[in-house]
């Protein structure tokens, strides 16, 4: 069996190698794709959204920004404090106007060289100069062009407000004032703060061109330079452009767009983790699905194998097996009509006819050669030497077990008279005759063979002297009482010994002998114990 089973356990090990071989390179190949793909999906969805803000906040300030040129250009505006009141009550029906057609407006100011500052429902502070206020200032810095947006957080409503101002210049060319318009920030900011979908920690955020953060859903970034904020440092140097960054320890694809009117940089942002970890269980789930399939298929072709080949050898290494401990023809199983079945047919015919012949041949010369070794070819009871091997086995056992045995060592008495009387043929049938009456009269587990010449030795296992004895001389007397010859009677003597510990086997032979020798010499037809 043991060849089969390495076979099982070589395909099993090559199935499993080529299955995870499959998972590997399958499994990396869709992993690299996924992840490229995946990747730049993501990083195109940032782009396409930092677009889109840049789009809504050009769109959003182009009202604004058209309104603050108008009103430059209006001469009632530009000339306000050369003129009466009449006209200053016509430009705050102008600004309140405009604050009225848009919703997002919501002042419409203009401040003087002269300090006088023309605005609807705002009371100025005692001591309030126009010429400090940073959006006065903004305009004469970016004259004769707009100022940039400079958006900030209402203190007392939290709204996000953006001022965009430009200066008034009189008729001569002379800077006269500026006029500025606040707007609501809060629709612009809401868009910013929107994630991309389906993810969520994606947003966008205002800084200008040196990267002061301007508009940020975060407060407390507000003003910070996001060079100093995140990794590496950002650098603005084309129109638009993707990069990448770390901030408080969270890597984020992003893209920025520049806005030159309002001279503001918009970027928009998406943790790299929430990309990566739907595209992680993507993989994960394909690398699972590879697997499966490749195992299945791995175990079915296993089991085809199995099924044709393997199962078909190893019944027909049993039947092999079966062959060469001796069992008649191969009873051909059911093998497949394939190579295994051919080899099948060949081993049945094989075994059915040559094989077979010479392996019952042989045993049976085995078997009469074993008889022809242990027997004695003329009384066919066992010859010398195998009452040797016996007598040494019964000797040993007693030594070992303590269980006692008796040999009783017999001789045909005047027996080469008999062979001169009637014969040498005569002789060997008496001597048959003997061995006969020997074996009938004596126990099944008792063992005789023929000693020599005239000579037979009987071996009585568990059995003591006394008991030895008396078979001895049932013997003789069953002997004595019946002749195989006509008028003459046939006679033993016998010498019975029994084990004790102290003695060895030839001991126990040679004090056989010296008994025999001594019930001849008394005359024969004896039992001496
Ligand atoms: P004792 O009573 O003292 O034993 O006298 P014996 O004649 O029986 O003993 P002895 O040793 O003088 O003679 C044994 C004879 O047995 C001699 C031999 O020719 C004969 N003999 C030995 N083997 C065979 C045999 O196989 N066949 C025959 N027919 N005779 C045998
Ligand atoms: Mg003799
Ligand atoms: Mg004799």
């Amino acid at each position: 069996m043991s060849s089969t089973t390495s076979l099982q356990r070589t395909i099993f090990r090559t199935v499993v190698l080529i299955v995870i071989g499959w998972v590997t390179i399958y499994g990396s190949l869709t992993a690299s794709i996924l992840f490229s793909r995946g990747m730049s999906l993501a990083r195109q969805l940032v782009a396409q959204r930092n677009l889109a803000a840049a789009y809504y906040l050009k769109a959003y300030f182009t009202p604004l920004r058209s309104t603050a040129e108008f009103l430059s250009s209006q001469d009632i505006v530009r000339n306000l404090p050369r003129l009466g009141l009449k006209e200053r009550e016509e430009v705050l029906g102008l600004y309140r106007a405009l604050e009225a057609a848009n919703p997002d407006l919501y002042y419409v100011y203009s401040g003087y060289e002269d300090g006088s500052l023309v605005i609807n429902n705002y009371v100025p502070p005692p001591g309030f100069d126009p010429r400090v206020r940073p959006w006065y200032t903004a305009a004469l810095g970016s004259a004769p062009d707009l100022s940039p947006g400079i958006p900030y957080q209402e203190i007392k409503t939290g709204e996000w407000l953006v001022s965009i101002s430009k200066v008034l210049l009189d008729d001569e060319g002379n800077r006269v004032g500026v006029v500025s318009i606040d707007a609501s920030m809060e629709r612009a900011a809401e868009f910013l703060r929107e994630s991309i979908t389906p993810y969520t920690t994606s947003y966008s955020y205002v800084v200008n061109p040196r990267g002061i953060i301007l508009i940020h859903h975060r407060e407390e970034l507000l003003g910070k330079n996001l060079s100093d904020i995140i990794r590496p440092p950002a650098a603005f140097t084309k129109t638009s452009s993707p990069f990448e960054y770390r901030f408080e320890g969270v890597e984020k694809f992003a893209h920025y767009t520049v806005l030159p009117d309002l001279g503001w940089v918009v970027v928009t942002v998406l943790n790299k983790s929430e990309v990566l970890l739907p595209l992680i269980h993507q993989i994960t789930m394909g690398f699972l699905v590879v697997a499966l399939l490749a195992a299945t298929s791995g175990w079915a072709a296993s089991r085809l194998l199995t099924r044709h080949v393997i199962t078909p050898l190893a019944t027909l290494q049993a039947d092999l097996e079966r062959v060469i401990s001796g069992a008649p023809g191969v009873p051909l199983a059911d093998y497949p009509d394939n190579e295994v079945g051919q080899i099948a047919k060949g081993v049945e015919q094989l075994t059915r006819t040559e094989l077979y012949r010479k392996n019952q041949a042989l045993k049976a010369l085995n078997t009469r050669l074993e008889i022809l070794s242990t027997t004695d070819p003329l009384t066919s009871i066992f010859n010398r030497r195998k009452l040797q091997e016996e007598l040494t086995r019964e000797y040993h056992r007693a030594l070992r077990y303590g269980s006692p045995f008796s040999l009783i060592l017999i001789d045909l008495d005047h027996f080469k008279t008999i062979n001169d009387t009637f014969g040498h043929g005569k002789g060997d049938e008496v001597l048959i005759w003997t061995a006969e009456i020997l074996r009938t009269h004596l126990r099944s587990t008792d063992i005789v063979g023929r000693w020599g010449g005239e000579e037979f030795l009987v071996l009585c296992p568990e059995t003591r002297l006394s008991e030895a004895a008396l078979i001895a001389s049932k013997l003789g007397k069953e002997i004595a009482r019946t002749s195989p010859l006509p008028s003459c009677r046939v006679t033993i003597s016998a010498g019975v010994v029994s084990f004790s510990p102290g003695k060895s086997l030839e001991d126990l032979l040679k004090e056989a002998d010296e008994k025999l020798y001594r019930a001849k010499g008394s005359g024969r037809n004896t039992v001496i114990v």
